[in-house]
């Protein structure tokens, strides 16, 4: 049976718990999950480049993980990793109504492409990039929320 291959993109500025969920739920579903690190135009392109570079290693250390960084649409580096799958995670409505409107685009670039939604546990609805950001800003250690 040919390989289920999915692509995880995402800012992960940095990478958090609630994306290693998501991840862990993936790995359940797909035989290989590429971890696409991407630059994102519209967010903040304050980004602690050392700690990506680890977060980047660490998660290539995990059996059928594939991490690394990508400045292309998304469907270009599924084409290039042979992925089929584009996985997302959903946190709440809002998540939704802006990876609905992603996941429309995608499959009209990429007809053969699926964008798959997964929930993160419930302990996991409030950790974002954002939030770990504001508390290093602040000198509040959010080292629990860091993958
Ligand atoms: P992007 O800029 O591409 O939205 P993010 O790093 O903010 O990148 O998020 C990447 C993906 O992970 C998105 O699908 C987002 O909804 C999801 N995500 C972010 N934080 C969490 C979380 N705590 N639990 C589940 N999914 C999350």
């Amino acid at each position: 049976m040919e390989k289920r291959i999915a692509v995880y993109p995402g800012s992960f500025n940095p990478f958090t718990v609630g994306h290693k969920n998501i991840l862990d739920r993936a790995l359940k579903l797909f035989d290989d999950v590429y971890v696409v690190f991407t630059a994102n135009s519209s967010k903040s392109n304050e980004i602690d480049y050392d700690l990506r570079q680890k977060q980047i290693f660490k998660l290539n250390t995990i059996p059928h993980v594939h991490a690394c960084t990508r400045d292309t649409l998304t469907v270009d580096s599924c084409k290039q990793f042979g992925a089929n799958f584009i996985v997302r995670g959903l946190r709440d409505t809002s998540d939704f109504e802006y990876e609905k409107n992603t996941a429309r685009v995608n499959e009209i670039l990429s007809p053969d492409m699926q964008t798959v939604f997964i929930l993160p546990k419930p302990m996991y609805d409030n950790v974002s990039s954002s939030m770990v950001r504001e508390l290093k800003k602040y000198n509040v250690d959010a080292s629990q929320f860091v993958f």
